[in-house]
């Protein structure tokens, strides 16, 4: 019998996420600790109010289907509320990064041809240095005025609307929702998400081997609204009824404190979040906040980081992911064999990026012959690839794929699969040292020097060299007060890499440059140190 089956239609369309969420969790709490240290409570029956009062107010804009609408903002309530209002009348959302670059700033906003933009008062000097090189912006509402100024609040724009809206129909794969890389060569690039990709990747993503969502979570999602879609917490945390809380200022204190007093049980940042938590902790004498688990990922989470969060009882979710997958693309969950391993191998496997969700494909391929595949053995290094529904197929406004006739996108990654599907990640391809013929970690070279005691921060790059074609020079910011030497280094090194990965060359720096994201730049350090020679 050839045809449709029997079921119905139901586009997968993100409008049915905050829909579900307003039905089934109207009263879980949304809390937000504002810049001015105020702090306010909605709930998703609010912020669907709000979402359709919001969706409205665009439309008596003139904002139309598929028109792009700015927000430069840290994470609040009214800042969801624009996830869920531009999507909800058709537009698409672009979460401008606050701290790229000026040139970039000017240059995605413009791509992008962002009719209105939504910003938080902190970020009033941005608006006022770019407005005139903003040329598509035809209005700027502010997210959270002083009171008193004459600017044009969001809470009274949106409040001169009844809400008594319908949402826009369309088509599932319209788009909702615009992302630029920070890349650091060239012109940032956007990435365009769907409704049915943006469906699917929360849908996979609250999963007990993904975040792990369910309506007693309580949730501070300390990576930004502006940064890979604070990785699609916010749809997935609406679709569980999950309690969000939000601060608009990333200082541990507050962090600290909110966690402890709202019962936060989960929390997703970058490494260097976790490690300002541990500072602060340190300095004060408080304890870890008691969550449930920990989510680390936009770049490796150290061993000393595991096991303190680990030793405190946390479960680790340590990873991988980029703009380009939407971006959760592995996550590190316990495996079918986690209850024998001791507590070593658990931190051990809890360094590498975890498992594919399910809809995630990966691959490794050879690095110098993209069309040979590496077997899954744990120990073959090469170029991992992904696809699926949630992974990119073209950058937004380019005229070719960015993804072979098979759909394969290639990462710039490099990193190695294990038989049990565990991604472990060894660099990044341009950042890889090549020593006689061989490969070098730089990135494995970094985490082992950055196990030092006296060192703060660690960079490694390829520097040419007559026989071996490129040696490692590693470059090392010290802690603050402490004292190490370039051969204290090599030795604390010599029985934690390879003999011939040591590096020829240690140098002591005041700071590694970094990318908008806080990256290490190797670009940038490669530039700095562009007439580096090594010593004969
Ligand atoms: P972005 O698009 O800014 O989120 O950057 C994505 C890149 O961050 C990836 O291609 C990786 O190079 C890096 N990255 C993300 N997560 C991890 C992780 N858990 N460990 C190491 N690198 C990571």
């Amino acid at each position: 019998m050839a045809g449709l089956g029997a079921m119905q239609d139901w586009k997968m369309r993100i409008t049915h996420v905050i829909d579900h969420a307003a039905r089934e969790h109207a009263t879980r709490e949304i809390v937000t600790h504002w810049a001015d240290g105020s702090e306010t409570r909605t709930n998703w029956g609010e912020i669907h109010r709000d979402a359709r009062r919001m969706a409205q107010a665009l439309e008596a804009l003139g904002i139309e289907p598929g028109d792009r609408v700015a927000s430069m903002a840290m994470n609040h309530s009214r800042h969801l509320v624009s996830w869920f209002g531009v999507a909800g009348m058709g537009g698409v959302l672009h979460t401008v990064n606050p701290r790229l670059f000026e040139d970039q700033l000017e240059y995605i906003v413009n791509h992008a041809e962002d009719r209105v933009l939504f910003y938080d008062a902190a970020f009033q000097p941005i608006v006022d240095l770019m407005r005139d090189r903003w040329s598509t912006v035809e209005h700027y509402i502010c997210y959270d005025p002083a009171p008193g100024s004459d600017l044009l609040a969001f809470e009274d724009w949106i409040g001169a609307q009844d809400g008594d809206y319908a949402w826009v129909d369309g088509e599932e794969r319209d788009p909702c929702m615009l992302c630029y890389t920070s890349g650091t060569t060239g012109h940032p690039k956007g990435v365009l998400y769907e409704h049915r990709s943006t469906m699917f990747h929360a849908w996979s993503g609250l999963q007990p081997s993904a975040h792990d969502f369910d309506p007693s979570t309580v949730m501070l999602p300390v990576v930004p609204m502006f940064h890979a879609a604070s990785w699609g917490l916010p749809y997935g945390g609406a679709m569980a009824g999950v309690k969000f809380v939000f601060s608009a200022v990333n200082e541990p204190q507050v962090l600290c404190d909110l966690m402890d007093r709202e019962g936060v049980t989960t929390s997703a940042g970058v490494p260097t979040v976790w490690l300002a938590m541990f500072q602060h902790c340190d300095a004060t004498g408080r304890d870890l906040p008691k969550l449930d688990s920990a989510t680390i990922g936009g770049s490796a989470a150290p061993q000393f980081m595991i096991e303190r969060l680990m030793k405190a009882g946390i479960k680790v979710q340590h990873a991988w992911g980029m703009t380009e997958t939407s971006p959760i693309g592995t996550v590190g969950s316990p495996t079918a064999d986690w209850a024998r391993m001791s507590f070593e191998e658990k931190v051990a496997k809890s360094r590498m990026q975890g498992r594919p969700i399910f809809g995630i494909e990966l691959r490794t391929v050879d690095l110098d012959d993209r069309t040979k595949e590496l077997p899954r053995d744990g120990e073959s290094s090469g170029a991992l690839q992904v696809r699926g529904p949630w992974v990119i197929k073209r950058y937004f406004k380019a005229e070719e794929d960015a993804v072979d006739a098979e759909g394969w996108f290639d990462t710039g990654d490099v990193g190695i699969l294990h038989p049990d599907g565990t991604l472990q990640l060894t660099d990044r391809t341009k950042d890889v040292i090549k020593s006689g013929g061989e490969w070098i970690s730089s990135v494995e070279l970094e985490n082992a020097a950055c196990g030092h005691p006296a060192v703060a921060e660690a960079a490694a790059i390829g520097v040419h060299h007559p026989q071996w074609d490129e040696r490692p020079v590693l470059f090392v910011v010290r802690k603050e007060g402490q004292d190490v030497g370039a051969q204290e280094v090599v030795n604390f090194l010599s029985d934690k890499v390879a003999k011939w990965w040591l590096p020829d060359a240690v140098e002591f720096v005041d700071d590694i440059p970094h990318t908008a994201t806080g990256k290490i730049s190797k670009k940038d350090l490669r530039d700095r140190f562009a007439d580096y020679r090594l010593a004969d």
